[in-house]
């Protein structure tokens, strides 16, 4: 996770559209009056939170901010305002609104720009409402905007009576702009598979939507969801755990999540938990639902794709619908893990296919498989080494077990029983007692109660690099997740620990 996420929600209760289906629709036609003193409040609660978070971005982490009124926020002009002030903060790296995209661009555009705001920081999520909108000049809109910089998603509920009019407004944006459909609730059946594939044709992640999505709140520490009236939840089906903003002088970190849920009934909350596929599809702030698209996706096996306490190798489902739409989308799935080929490819056999090889053995063993061709390389190790390493075998309680492809080594391990993990203290002494130019030659790992030791020039950054290379594309362009020690690098090459997109 890049920062924290904070979701926030003020006392505007009121919107241009008359949508049938939507209670705020109503409040519109209402007393001026009210009206007026609604949007007053509205705006003095507004300025008075951005004030408070921009004063507290350092001590909090909050990095985003997205607004999800009930009303629509972004046809008053101090929302503009209050995200260009929060955009120019150095700390802030998202700040967005969820809009039904009816205002007047260039005025408010400026009006951003003349606070200081900063377009790329800007996000906006665009629900469109066919009641109330073409598709033609929805699907303008938001291209006037992509042209701008601004980064957005568009969306619709997936209505199966609105399936053609989706095809179309696909068809009218900017490949670029992902078009998400939700699920629609209340609709009293299941979808058929017809609409089911049909939806999935618009949206690659579609098939998100209907997993169940079990509520876990482990996946909650970084975010929270804040209400004007100081009501503060962990995401926004949560239940209330406090009232903040009379607390808001000692509000220096995020409240412990408080879950309460058994499922995650909506994109605002399982988008926003902090787990391997929205980090993997949607970056560091998946909230705002914008996809990374990246063109090439390293995955460690153990402890990432596959839990390490899970015996069967079990990948879950939304792991799995996950790595399908990556799929989908053009990016080439890889693994890169510490695991033999062979065993890599055992555990994962569910999404094998979806796999074009990886990096293996620690780096030192890379493949690719690609249109048809094929690609591979080992890092070889010196055979001399297992001459030194055998009479070392009962004095450390292990057995040597290698790797080979054609007769040569390229992965040593030293393994014990599963009770007796190996220490860092005797891998060193271990290691130190081989002479010193098999050592320049080799480095080691510690996996549990195996030993590994592989090529000094086999690693996964490494491994990244040279597959990058096979694939014509920039690590830049990649994401890598993994869980160790092993990883960082990689995930560092790959931009996956900062880059929004
Ligand atoms: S319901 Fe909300 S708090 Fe609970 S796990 Fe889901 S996203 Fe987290």
């Amino acid at each position: 996770m890049g920062g924290y996420t904070v979701l926030y929600r003020g006392s505007l209760k009121s919107c241009n559209y008359h949508c049938s289906y939507c209670p705020f629709s109503k409040r519109s036609g209402g007393d001026r009056d009210v009206l007026n003193r609604e949007l007053r409040n509205d705006r003095k609660q507004w300025f008075s939170f951005v004030k408070m978070l921009l004063e507290r971005v350092e001590a909090t982490n909050i990095r985003a901010l997205m607004v999800t009124p009930y009303g629509e926020a972004m046809i008053h002009p101090w929302y503009w305002e209050g995200l260009a002030q929060l955009s120019r903060h150095d700390g802030i790296d998202a700040a967005g609104a969820q809009t039904n995209a009816s205002f007047s661009i260039e005025p408010f555009f400026e009006l951003f720009q003349k606070a200081g705001g900063k377009p790329e920081k800007l996000r906006l999520w665009a629900t469109f409402h066919p009641e109330m909108t073409s598709v033609s000049a929805f699907a303008e809109k938001c291209t006037r905007l992509w042209e701008l910089g601004v980064q957005l998603c568009a969306g619709a509920v997936g209505a199966p009576e609105n399936m053609e009019l989706l095809k179309q407004l696909r068809k009218e944006l900017p490949e670029g702009i992902y078009l998400w459909i939700n699920r629609m609730d209340g609709m009293r059946r299941a979808y058929t598979p017809k609409e089911t594939s049909g939806f999935a044709e618009i949206d690659p992640y579609f098939y998100r939507e209907l997993l169940p999505h079990p509520a876990n709140e482990k996946e909650c520490a970084g975010r929270m969801f804040l209400e004007a009236d100081g009501r503060i939840r962990t995401c926004n089906i949560a239940p209330v755990q406090k009232r903040g903003l009379k607390e808001v002088p000692v509000w220096e970190t995020l409240p412990a999540p408080v879950c309460g849920r058994k499922r995650c009934s909506c994109y605002l909350a399982y988008g926003g938990r902090d787990n391997l596929m929205n980090q993997a599809l949607f970056g560091p702030y998946p909230l705002f639902r914008i996809p990374r698209r990246p063109k090439a996706v390293f995955f460690d096996i153990m402890g990432t794709l596959v839990s390490d306490a899970d015996a069967s190798d079990r990948i879950s489902a939304e792991t799995v619908a996950g790595l399908s739409s990556l799929k989908k989308e053009g990016a080439v799935l890889l693994f890169a893990t510490t695991l033999p080929y062979g065993e890599a490819v055992r555990r994962c056999r569910s999404v094998r296919s979806l796999f074009c090889g990886g990096i293996f053995a620690a780096g030192a063993h890379l493949f690719l498989e690609k249109d048809g061709k094929t690609r591979e390389y080992f890092y070889y190790l010196d055979d001399v080494c297992l001459s030194f390493l055998k009479p070392l075998e009962r004095k450390y309680g292990c057995r040597i077990l290698t790797l080979k492809n054609g007769g040569r080594c390229y992965k040593i391990t030293l393994l014990r029983a599963h009770r007796k993990p190996w220490r860092e203290k005797e891998a060193r002494e271990l290691f130190d007692a081989l002479p010193e130019e098999i050592r320049n030659g080799m480095r080691y790992l510690i996996e549990d109660n195996c030993l590994q030791m592989v090529s000094a020039y086999a690693d996964k950054a490494g491994g990244v690099k040279k597959l990058c290379e096979w694939l014509c594309v920039s690590p830049e362009e990649t994401y890598a997740a993994g869980d160790s020690a092993e990883d960082v690098k990689m995930m560092e090459l790959c931009g996956s620990r900062t880059k929004d997109r």
